[in-house]
């Protein structure tokens, strides 16, 4: 019996990876804890489905609603940051982290303390505090698996290389809702518009982030802190088909190229049954349907996000930080309406510009603490342009 925990469980990654789990056969897993948001109907459901011994919600406000939705079941209910945490400290062997943005960092580091895997969907962790959920990790003992569908394709394309040998990694981009619009028309996107990724179901945030690569941007960053490749290795290809998701590059000139199909629950199993591969629920790929596949260099002035993940490396310290928060905060004013899809590149790099060198972020020490301090500090910042 595997226990297992999954943080952001009411979410498109969550959902996916209970799908995996209801598949398994009887008394494979014990679910120990599930978190959510505001989607309480989900969270309790699952809960009750999966007879979890907790269920969380982030938000206070909503423990009674989540009580009464229990009521007659044996699941604790808790709520608020503290509660989160204590739902990832649980012992558990494996443990999901699917909380969007920044919020789930403190929860990822917790499940770290346990020693035993945590699967890594919340990319923003390792944007945030690389250095720190590396050295957690490192410290416990715990391993930390990719599940972000490129970087499982990284540690896929490694299996049994020497990473020492590898020289670049390309990681490909679908090119989002508007690879195919003109340039004046991306500059007046609606939210709806944004929100409809043509390859792949994602919550809406990183489907808005993958139409402007700033998801991109996020994952070149993961990919330097994930995988320990300096900048100068990293490259994106837009690749429509979304059918190869990474290819490493080695010193013998060979690339291995990972093929899988767009769907989450391929990299999610894959980190789930990890080191052994098991049959999972995905469509089998059909080559000669899809019949080509595209490689092209992304046109930095369709997708500006893109090359600020080099700036956010160069500076280095707690920039990545300042990026995430930007991000996150310029997506809130695009999703009310305030600006333009457009401007929010301009939003997040007159952040980076403007708050360079303050020394809360060119810290070498990477603490939660001080991530907090310029996550608040980067989103007032925000807030005053917006
Ligand atoms: P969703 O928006 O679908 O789900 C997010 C989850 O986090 C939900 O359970 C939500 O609860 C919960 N949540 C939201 N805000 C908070 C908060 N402040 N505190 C605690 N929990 C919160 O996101 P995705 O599943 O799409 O993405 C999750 C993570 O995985 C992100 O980091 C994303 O970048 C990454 N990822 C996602 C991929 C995908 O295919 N979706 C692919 C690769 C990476 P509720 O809904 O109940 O409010
Ligand atoms: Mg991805």
């Amino acid at each position: 019996m595997r226990r297992v925990t999954i943080l952001g469980a009411t979410g498109s990654i969550g959902q996916n990876t209970l799908d995996l789990i209801r598949r398994a056969p009887k008394g494979h897993y014990q679910v120990v804890a599930l978190t959510g948001g505001r989607n309480i109907a989900q969270l309790a459901a699952d809960a009750r489905e999966f007879g979890a011994a907790l269920a969380v919600t982030a938000h206070d406000d909503l423990l009674a609603p989540l009580r009464a939705a229990l009521a007659g079941s044996r699941v604790e209910a808790a709520a608020g940051e503290a509660a989160l945490i204590d739902a990832a400290q649980r012992p558990a062997d494996w443990t999901m982290s699917a909380i969007v943005g920044v919020a789930g960092l403190a929860p990822g580091l917790a499940a770290l303390e346990n020693g035993g895997t945590l699967a890594l969907a919340n990319k923003e962790s390792l944007v945030t505090a690389g250095p720190l959920m590396m050295a957690q990790a490192r410290a416990t003992g715990a391993r930390i698996l990719p599940v972000d569908s490129e970087h499982s394709a990284i540690f896929q394309a490694l299996m049994g290389e020497d990473i020492t040998a590898a020289r670049r990694v390309i990681i490909t981009a679908s090119g989002g809702a508007f690879r195919d619009w003109p340039l004046a028309q991306m500059q007046t996107a609606t939210v709806a518009q944004a929100s409809a990724h043509p390859n792949w179901e994602m919550g809406q945030r990183i489907t808005i982030d993958s139409a402007s690569m700033f998801n991109k941007a996020l994952e070149v960053i993961e990919a330097k802190e994930f995988f320990g490749f300096s900048p100068d290795q990293i490259e994106v290809v837009v690749h429509p088909q979304s059918i190869v998701h990474a290819l490493v590059g080695f010193c013998d000139g060979g690339l291995m190229a990972h093929v899988g199909p767009p769907d989450m629950r391929h990299a999610i199993g894959y980190a789930l049954n990890w080191p052994e591969r098991r049959a999972l629920p995905v469509e089998a790929i059909d080559l000669p349907t899809i019949g080509r596949l595209d490689f092209t260099a992304p046109d930095p002035a369709r997708y500006p996000a893109l090359p600020l993940a080099w700036q956010v490396m160069d500076a280095g310290g707690l920039t990545g930080a300042v990026f995430n928060a930007a991000k996150e905060r310029a997506l809130d004013h695009f999703i009310a309406g305030d600006v333009g899809f457009m401007a929010m590149a301009d939003l997040v790099k007159d952040a980076l510009d403007g708050l360079a060198g303050h020394p809360d972020i060119t810290t070498s020490e990477i603490t939660l603490e001080r991530v907090r301090a310029v996550d608040h500090l980067t989103r007032q910042h925000i807030d005053t342009q917006a």
